[in-house]
């Protein structure tokens, strides 16, 4: 697993924002292509999208092949097959998938299916839907060809069981996971947005959620506009952390928008951060929240809540690159 190793403390790209060599405005060019993911493993999921990109493929491939990397081979707690279950000790996962023409869909927890984007990008494709949730949606896979398999880990069970045990329900910001020796981290979102050779954006996310949540409850990243919004006149945004303060505020959707009034995708998702914080000032306290921006020229921003949010930037010069977003609390 990707650790915090190859985390870079960049004052160069001090605030965030990052920009290309070859400047905003210029025509797309394969130098122009870059996979940008939430958290560390966010690496991996953008080695695994990168390929597709180099090969002449488009952006929503790219972001499935990333998104489908995090849910497969990454064994987290927060995202895919090793993900912690609901307070049931059972395991939903949540996933979505847009590209830059508005196209999308959804699932939402679905309940044993490995890769739950590449049913969301069915749900896109192959229904006039755009959100399937709970046994509809894992109908829907099955009888698309995706194998049912029990994916709860007994690390996760364990897991269960020993949560059970106080059975309280408390969101952790990850920077505080050092502070737990042994602790895996309660939730996260593996968001993936790729920009390609002819300038098309897409992304996806992909989650088991808030560990620990009630039965059937759902988060930000299967809603559209809330944990992923895509809109190839502007950019993209993605979000991990508390989803229902994402929900609340149409979070990916407000980046967006501001980035179309002409916020930088670093300055979107600061004003995007300040309105979560202007809202509920109590709660932001105690919670983690991030977005990760990418406009139509490649730029990339984003910013937190709390500090600890990293993201990872891939493109022709560099692919594992990590960084770490500004917060409003330190
Ligand atoms: N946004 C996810 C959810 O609320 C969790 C996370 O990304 O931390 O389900």
């Amino acid at each position: 697993m990707t650790t915090r190793r190859r985390f870079l403390h960049s004052t160069l790209l001090a605030g965030s924002a990052l920009v290309l060599p070859n400047g905003a405005g210029a025509a797309p060019t394969s130098s122009r292509m870059r996979v940008v993911s939430t958290w560390d493993f966010g690496v991996g999921a953008n080695q695994a999208a990168w390929p597709v990109l180099t090969r002449g493929g488009g952006a929503l491939d790219a972001v499935e092949a990333g998104a489908r990397w995090a849910e497969g081979t990454l064994c987290n707690s927060t995202v895919g097959r090793c993900g912690y279950p609901d307070r049931d000790g059972t395991l939903t996962l949540d996933a979505s998938i847009m590209d830059g023409d508005g196209r999308c869909g959804a699932v939402a927890a679905l309940e044993d299916i490995a890769h739950p984007v590449s049913v969301a990008r069915a749900v896109m494709e192959k229904t006039p839907h755009v959100l399937l949730v709970g046994d509809g949606a894992q109908q829907f896979a099955v009888e698309q060809g995706f194998e049912k398999e029990a994916l709860l880990t007994p690390e996760a069970k364990q897991a269960w069981r020993e949560w059970s045990k106080a059975a309280k329900y408390q969101p952790q910001i990850n920077a505080e996971r050092a502070k737990r020796p042994g602790n895996r981290d309660n939730h996260d979102t593996l968001g993936i947005l790729a920009l390609d050779a002819d300038g098309r954006l897409a992304g996806a996310c992909t989650t088991s959620g808030m560990a620990w949540k009630l039965h059937g409850r759902v988060g930000d990243s299967p809603i559209v506009g809330a944990g992923l919004y895509v809109d190839n006149e502007v950019g993209a945004a993605t979000a991990s952390g508390v989803g229902e303060e994402m929900i609340r505020n149409a979070a990916s959707f407000l980046v967006v928008e501001l980035m179309r009034q002409g916020r930088s995708p670093m300055e979107a998702c600061r004003e995007a951060i300040e309105r979560v914080v202007r809202k509920r000032p109590e709660a932001s306290k105690t919670l983690q929240v991030c977005f990760l921006a990418m406009n139509k020229a490649g730029e990339v921003g984003a910013f937190a809540l709390h500090h600890g949010f990293v993201y990872a930037v891939c493109d022709a010069g560099k692919q594992d690159a990590l960084l770490e977003a500004r917060s409003v609390y330190a």
